[in-house]
């Protein structure tokens, strides 16, 4: 039965939902791709080949029981298929949305060469998105209530996997976020043409809802805030997913006049105002592109995000400086073909070497590189051509050149918490856990800029790990608040 549904990617081609006309949706922040109907869910799950040893499974970083997902889809079980999806992710319906599939499950297919992978990822938003109309998802309530707490810092993906997972199990969970809102750059960095913010919120009522206690506008380690110390007084573990957010200076002649932005605060402004907040410096027009001829130099995921939301800002020319060529970018390429299709210029093997202006900036000069011979790491370093050098008018200008951490042992108070030399914080993998005893850590604070996906997975770990530390904790009557 299911092998006569199943394997039909010889004669089903790949397919995905409607795709909205460029001309329409660059005047929205919607999301660009419409929802499969059942039928073509099923259709398109019906092409998997049902893989002894599945590939996409493996290089899914929550390790995902796709192929069994898939068949469940093509068989119109959608209830068995949710609920098996669910039991290895906590954000289903975000992964479906933003992960780069094409660098994990989908491009790891094993039809992928030839026929075109299974559209693993659409298809798993489907599933959820169904389950959520259909309500099916309900707030975890568990069987019996713990005494004991744990405090979370951060309610990004890495965070919220942690709370999800441990209130399952009957933990109070606290979580602190410096933000006034949860989703961390879920819901402040992703613009919603990827992600529309309805779908950060949902998840967020759903685990309020669950008896996970929020603690917005709580800057952990600054003034007017808990400090670091308390919480471990107040709490029996701690998890920290604080992220990554001290942005990558540009450095260059020029770089602290007016109209010259780091990536966040930009993105952060945009995605605010969709969300309907007051955002001065958006409205007086320093965090906007309407009107402005916009460069935004970086080739990574940030830099194809800001491109796209300066068109959908209304800017008269938008353009992507990067000093490396298409092939060797690290955006998705998913995401630069959204971008070339919505009228943004890339201007390939270039960097710039100053921003020009009086009281503000007004062009950038830019100057040509050229691909050398291979690092250590056997990419091509770019190299500068001499007498090459170029202006572009800029009115505004995006510095995406990726983030790293904060201080978290001076932000903290903290000289035991052991960092990285890149100031990321390190871990015993096989535990999650920090140099300080009870404290856990995963997400980008880890990893360093990573994906949402990796910080779902670090969460899961992490949680694991934190019910075994605060069962062997009550099994022996000491509580970390008394260790510490
Ligand atoms: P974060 O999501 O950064 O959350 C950390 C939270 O900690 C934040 O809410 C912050 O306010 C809070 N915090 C920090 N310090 C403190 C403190 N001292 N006290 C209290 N709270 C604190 N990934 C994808 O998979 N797909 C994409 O398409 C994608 N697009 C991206 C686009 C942009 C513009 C950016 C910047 C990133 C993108 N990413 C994408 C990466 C992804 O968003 C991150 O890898 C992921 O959110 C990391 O999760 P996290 O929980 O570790 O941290
Ligand atoms: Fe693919 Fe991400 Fe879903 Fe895993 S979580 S199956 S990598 S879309
Ligand atoms: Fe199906 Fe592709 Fe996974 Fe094989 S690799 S099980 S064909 S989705």
């Amino acid at each position: 039965m299911a092998a006569d549904k199943m394997m039909q990617f010889v004669s089903v081609p790949q397919a995905l939902p409607h795709k909205r006309a460029v001309d329409e949706r660059v005047h929205d922040f919607g999301e660009i791709y419409d929802r499969f109907t059942p039928a073509h869910a099923a259709q398109q799950a019906s092409r998997c080949e049902q893989c002894g040893i599945p590939f996409c499974h493996i290089h899914c970083p929550v390790q995902n029981h796709i192929p069994d997902w898939l068949r469940m889809t093509a068989e119109g079980r959608l209830e068995e298929a949710w609920e098996l999806n669910a039991a290895t992710n906590n954000l289903p319906e975000i992964c479906g949305r933003i992960c780069p599939q094409d660098r994990l499950c989908e491009g790891n297919c094993v039809i992928e060469k030839g026929f075109n992978a299974v559209t693993i990822g659409t298809v798993e938003r489907f599933i959820n998105d169904t389950a959520f109309e259909r309500g099916w998802i309900k707030p975890n309530k568990p069987l019996r209530e713990r005494p004991q707490s744990v405090g979370v810092i951060g309610a990004g993906p890495a965070g919220l996997a942690v709370a999800d997972q441990l209130r399952k199990e009957g933990w109070q969970v606290h979580v602190y976020d410096r933000y006034d809102r949860v989703g961390g750059l879920m819901i402040y960095g992703i613009p919603g043409f990827k992600l529309e913010k309805d779908v950060v919120v949902r998840r967020w009522r759903l685990l309020e809802e669950g008896g996970v206690q929020f603690h917005l506008g709580c800057d952990i380690g600054a003034p007017g805030s808990p400090g670091f110390a308390e919480l471990r007084s107040r709490h029996d573990a701690i998890f920290i997913g604080t992220g990554v957010y001290k942005a990558r200076a540009l450095q260059v002649p020029g770089v602290g006049l007016p109209g010259v932005v780091p990536a966040l605060a930009y993105l952060t402004a945009s995605n605010r105002k969709s969300l309907g907040d007051d955002v001065p410096a958006f409205d007086e027009g320093t965090l906007s592109a309407e009107g402005k001829h916009v460069v935004v130099v970086g080739g990574g995921d940030t830099a194809m995000d800001c491109v796209r939301t300066a068109i959908r800002q209304g800017a008269l020319s938008v353009k992507c400086l990067y000093r490396r060529d298409k092939q060797n970018m690290p955006g998705s390429m998913r995401e630069v073909k959204h971008a070339e299709e919505e009228g943004v210029e890339f201007v390939w093997l270039s960097a710039p070497e100053a921003f020009i202006g009086q009281d503000r900036v007004e062009a950038v000069r830019a100057i040509r590189m050229r691909l050398g011979t291979p690092d250590s790491t056997g990419r091509q370093s770019p190299e500068l051509v001499p007498d090459s050098g170029f202006r572009l008018p800029a009115d505004l200008v995006v510095g995406a050149l990726g983030f790293d951490p904060e201080d978290h042992v001076t932000m903290f108070g903290e000289p035991e918490l052991k960092v990285s030399r890149w100031g990321t914080i390190t871990i015993d993998w096989s535990t999650m856990q920090t140099s300080m005893p009870g404290v856990f850590a995963g997400g980008d604070i880890v990893r360093g800029a990573s994906l949402v996906v990796w910080g779902i997975r670090d969460g899961r770990d992490a949680a694991a790990s934190i019910h075994r530390h605060l069962l062997a904790c009550a099994a022996d009557g000491s509580a970390l608040a008394e260790a510490a």
